[in-house]
């Protein structure tokens, strides 16, 4: 009977050596330990033992049964750890390995024309001021010179936002998506020391039938300068070097009589069209950016209206300044000779990587 026991564990030990998943380990285990085992089978012919061989030989078994099952439970910890270091092996990042530089993307035409037109005004001493996106009526209409029921407002189709929220605030307190970026103009002649000398760049929401030049949503850049003794001609003398700077030296600029509430006088300013370079035709057909007129209308501009700088606490006796507003979407079509706007918010891979 004891050799019967010494062969078990010689064989158990032989077995084991050669297991290496835990699947093997646990049929191993069932073959000397299980109820229909190995070391079972041979203490049922404990029974015909006498009593002293019955007691020596029940030890031992006992003590082969907790060597096997410690053995096996050393075993299940080496298998385990064996699984850990390999898929640490095959996972490990290596920080010194150059990661591959094809397809790493690229600026959007609309940030990169973003950052040249800021680059342009920063070189001539602008300063880039941000603003909320979702504005106060009063900031983004009553300050600016259009009063609550004043017919300007039906230029700005306005997003307003829901009800629920809006309806217990006042009138100058209804919140908005800002129409412009003309609120940062109000928001930081408010909050700053003179003179003041910025411009906005931003996101803002119009309430309108999408087509080649307008899109419900889009990029303006707002630009304000107030001091003592700021002219008209400054006005046109910054506009014009920035859009020659932006889009060429032989680029022209025009300004046409205009009205709006928050500058008085006030001009459109117009590029000569980059598509068609001025004429009005493209491969024999009118140029769909500029609608056949050689001219793309990118600026809205003017002195800032005495009755805005009064609203700010500012003295329009002593000090005067200029505005104006431009769409840095219609400016990246200009740029990139994109015949329309709205194309820049299609997610068109193959015309974002062009640029
Ligand atoms: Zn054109």
């Amino acid at each position: 009977m004891e050799d019967k026991l010494k062969q078990l564990e010689q064989d158990f030990q032989a077995a084991l050596k050669g297991i290496n998943t835990p699947e093997a380990l646990k049929e191993l285990e069932n073959e000397y330990l299980g109820k229909k085992g190995k070391l079972k089978a041979i203490l049922w012919g404990i029974k015909d033992l006498s009593i002293e061989e019955k007691k020596t030989i029940g030890v031992a078994a006992n003590e082969l049964r907790d060597s096997f099952t410690s053995a096996l439970a050393g075993a299940e910890a080496d298998i385990e750890s064996a699984y850990y270091k390999e898929i640490e092996a095959g996972q490990a990042i290596d920080v010194t390995i150059g990661y591959p530089s094809k397809n790493r993307g690229h600026k959007h035409p609309l940030s990169h024309t973003t950052e040249l037109l800021e680059d342009i005004f920063i070189s001539l001493g602008f300063k880039v001021e941000d603003g909320p996106q979702i504005e106060d009526e009063e900031h983004n209409f009553d300050k600016l010179n259009i009063p609550h029921n004043h017919p300007a407002r039906d230029v700005w189709d306005t997003f307003w936002i829901s009800d629920d929220i809006n309806k217990d605030k006042s009138i100058g307190e209804r919140l908005l998506l800002r129409t412009h970026t003309s609120p940062v103009q109000i928001r930081t002649m408010m909050s700053q020391e003179l003179p003041i000398k910025i411009i906005v760049p931003g996101r803002v929401y119009r309430y309108e039938q999408e087509d080649a030049r307008h899109t419900c949503n889009f990029y303006q850049l707002e630009g304000l300068v107030v001091g003592e003794g700021v002219t008209f001609g400054d006005l046109k003398w910054t506009l014009d070097t920035v859009m020659k700077d932006l889009l060429g030296e032989k680029t022209e600029v025009r300004f046409r009589p205009s009205i709006f509430p928050f500058t008085e006088p006030s001009a459109e300013v117009d590029v000569s069209c980059q598509i068609c370079s001025g004429s009005g035709e493209k491969n024999k057909k009118r140029c769909s950016m500029c609608s056949g007129t050689g001219w793309v209308e990118l600026l809205g501009s003017g002195m800032v209206h005495p009755k805005v700088l009064e609203y700010c606490g500012i003295d329009s006796t002593k000090y005067s300044g200029f505005a104006f507003g431009m769409g840095i979407d219609r400016i990246a079509a200009q740029r990139f000779g994109v015949s329309s706007s709205r194309m820049f918010y299609q997610n068109k891979l193959k015309l974002n990587e062009q640029f």
